[in-house]
This record gives structure tokens, C-alpha cells and sequence, in this order.
């Protein structure tokens, strides 16, 4: 499936709308200010320079990892029904893949690059990593396909689950549980028998709406993803990065090919257009920052004298009291009978120390407060059967 077998189109039929079939062709269309609206679709393949494993393939080193953990199939560890009955196994992996691991590519800042610009129209994703977030593309302009780590909830009531919380859990590998109803918590990734998001199918045609459709990255091969680049008008061009031909790309007039590794693709494109400087500037901005943190900062001045030491504790003192108050406040409000499954130091900075900088590891804070429950809300007539049914393949 994942073979291309559609024909190419003839070399002697001209394209409709671009110049020619060649990504200079293509930029200089995209130049001529006729593109306004760009659909990106975008899979495994934009992800692997960023180290992040293919952690749907049961090639993958990830899965030998969690044998130990007596898994009855490599992909149990994301079946809802085999994660009700043993949590653990999917707590292991997501320590393992939990974002804040992983630059973005130079591919997602390239999809960042094209929404400061004003081109983009959404960016759809089928990967569950959030670097398209961490790279800065807002949460209005992405529709994650398969969910992702960007927000979670209770799998029996719904109710949305703290981020500081599901942090800690992740870090510590131990199971979050609902403050209502005690049920079990997991991040929205879209698990084998679970609906894909709503969002998903409100925005799935979008693609008809688009004058220019990027595909980078993907097999196709993973319904009802594969068919958002046949949403397009006929007239529409299509560019396609990635290391195969797929899904019947090369057969339409307008369609680009570029067979090859994602980011050197979106570079040659860049600088196809002229953006090549600003693209890697953006991704420049990407890389983990070394600044020490402030408690870092603290440990290597200078010794100070007593009256300073003082003056800090009545400071420390003051804030902490501060951070009490606070805290008792939104927990008076959010856990009602008492929580035994919250981690007990929220507000624990040792964590965030140990790990470096869990503080921007989600860019998707902000978010996860807008969006609200897209994906609990159901979702008629369409089945989610082909949608996992062939997590061995490639996304
Ligand atoms: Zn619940």
C-alpha cells in the first residue's frame, strides 16, 4: 500500500497552474503572492532527524524495550482495553517519548516559517510528539490526527487532567487518576478502538479550501489520514517530500515530487523561495537553551553576608506563603474529598531542576486551556477502524 502504483503523469501534459513540475517552478508560484492558504500533512518521517523512534513499528527498538514489561503484543501498549487492565506499560513509554525530549526538525520550523508568514491553513499531523508546537506553530493551525501529548483527560469521565500533574507522573512512571471519579487518566493520544479527534473531521476539508498542498514525511498508508491529499481541487499543486513516492503522488498535473529526506527538502524549497537565511534563523532558535536556571544562577554567586541571607529567607518565606494560598485555593476548587493520586509536590522545582527545563517543554499550556474537549465529543458515523488497524506499517 505504502508503493505508489498510479501512474505518473505524462511528461507532455503541461501543468495547470504552476509554471512547470520542479520546486523553482513551484516557489516562483508560491512568490507571485497566488498562494494564500497551505494545507501540510505530515507523518513519522518529519520526526526521525529529531530522534524521535517510530514507536508504531514493532521494528523499533522501543518495543524491545518494553518486553520486559510482558506486553502479549508489541502494539497492546496502545490498545484502550489492554491499558485499563495495565497502565503501566504505556506510563514506560511515555516517559520514554514524553516532549521536552526532542529539538524540533528544521522540517517543523519550516511549517512554522510558513505560518508567520500568513500561508498557513493547518497543519495536519498524524505524529503525537508536539514538536510542531515546541517549534512555535500555534494550536488553532494543528490538528493532530492521532492526538497527542498536548492534553489529557480521564478515559471514563472526561475531565481534563492538569498538566502539572501528568508531568510529574510521566517523570516519576507512576499511574495518574481522575480527581472525580478515580478512573484512569492518559494523554489524548488516539489508542487502537478510540475515535480520532473531532477536530480531525471538522477540519478534514479544509485541503478543498487550500491552493497549495505539502505532504512530508508520510507513507499514506494510515486511513483517514491517506485521503486528506485527495481533498484538493484539480487545479490545486501538490508538493510531496518524502523518501518514496506515495499516495497516487506525481499523477496529478500540478503535482511536485521531491524523493528525499524531509528537511533537505523544505531547505531546497526555502531556498527555492528565498527564505533559506530565515528558515535556519528560526531553527537556530530551536536548539536547548544552556542558560543556567535561576536556582543554578543562585548556587555560583558569590557567598553572601548575613543581612543578605536574611533579607532571602524573609523573601523565600513570603513567597512560599504566597504559593500556599494559591494553591489551597485551585485545589479547594479542583479536588473535592481529597486526592491521593495527585503527586504530592506540585509545585516541586527539584523536579524541573533535575530535568532541566520542564517549564518549556510544553509549548501547548496556553492551548490545552482554549481547545477544551474537542475529542470528547463523539463522533458519529465514523469508525476508527482503519485508523489503527495497521500500526505495523509505517506512521
Ligand atoms: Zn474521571
Amino acid at each position: 500500500m505504502g508503493n505508489d502504483e498510479s501512474s505518473p503523469v505524462d511528461e507532455s501534459v503541461a501543468p495547470r497552474t504552476l509554471p512547470g513540475r520542479t520546486v523553482e517552478a513551484l516557489a516562483e508560484h508560491i512568490k507571485s503572492g497566488q498562494v494564500k492558504k497551505i494545507c501540510v500533512m505530515t507523518g513519522a518521517g518529519i520526526s526521525t532527524s529529531a530522534g524521535i523512534p517510530d514507536f508504531r513499528s514493532p521494528d523499533t527498538g522501543l518495543y524491545a524495550n518494553l518486553a520486559r514489561l510482558n506486553l502479549p503484543y508489541a502494539e497492546a501498549v496502545f490498545d484502550i482495553n489492554f491499558f485499563r487492565r495495565s497502565p503501566e506499560p504505556f506510563y514506560e513509554l511515555a516517559h520514554e517519548l514524553y516532549p521536552g525530549k526532542f529539538r524540533p526538525t528544521i522540517t517543523h520550523s519550516f511549517i512554522r516559517l510558513l505560518n508567520d508568514k500568513g500561508l498557513l491553513l493547518k497543519h495536519f499531523t498524524q505524529n503525537i510528539d508536539c514538536l510542531d508546537r515546541e517549534a512555535g506553530v500555534p494550536d488553532d493551525k494543528i490538528v493532530e490526527a492521532h492526538g497527542s501529548f498536548a492534553r489529557q483527560s480521564c478515559i471514563d469521565c472526561s475531565m481534563p487532567y492538569p498538566e502539572e500533574y501528568i508531568k510529574l507522573h510521566i517523570e516519576e512512571k507512576t499511574i495518574p487518576r481522575c480527581e472525580l471519579c478515580k478512573g484512569l487518566v492518559k494523554p489524548e493520544i488516539v489508542f487502537f478502538g478510540e475515535q480520532l479527534p473531532a477536530s480531525f473531521f471538522q477540519n478534514r476539508m479544509l485541503p478543498y479550501e487550500s491552493d497549495l498542498v505539502i505532504v512530508m514525511g508520510t507513507s499514506l498508508t494510515v486511513q483517514p489520514f491517506a485521503s486528506l491529499p485527495g481533498m484538493v481541487r484539480e487545479e490545486t499543486p501538490r508538493l510531496l517530500i518524502n523518501k518514496e513516492r506515495v499516495g497516487g503522488f506525481g499523477s496529478q498535473a500540478d503535482d511536485v515530487l521531491l524523493i528525499g529526506d524531509c528537511d533537505e527538502g523544505v531547505r531546497k524549497l526555502a531556498k527555492a523561495c528565498g527564505w533559506l537565511k530565515e528558515l535556519e534563523a528560526l531553527w537556530a532558535k530551536t536548539a536547548p537553551r544552556d542558560a543556567p536556571t535561576d536556582a543554578e544562577a543562585e548556587k555560583e554567586a558569590p557567598p553572601k553576608d548575613k543581612d543578605e541571607v536574611l533579607e532571602d529567607e524573609i523573601d523565600k518565606l513570603t513567597k512560599e506563603v504566597d504559593e500556599t494560598l494559591n494553591l489551597s485555593k485551585w485545589h479547594e476548587e479542583k479536588v473535592r474529598g481529597g486526592s491521593s493520586s495527585a503527586p504530592k509536590s506540585v509545585a516541586s522545582s527539584q523536579h524541573e531542576d533535575e530535568k532541566g527545563n520542564l517549564n518549556h517543554v510544553f509549548v501547548s499550556n496556553e492551548a490545552s486551556k482554549k481547545e477544551g474537549a474537542a475529542s470528547t465529543t463523539p463522533v458519529v458515523a465514523e469508525k476508527d477502524q482503519t485508523a489503527k488497524s495497521e500500526g505495523g506499517k509505517k506512521d
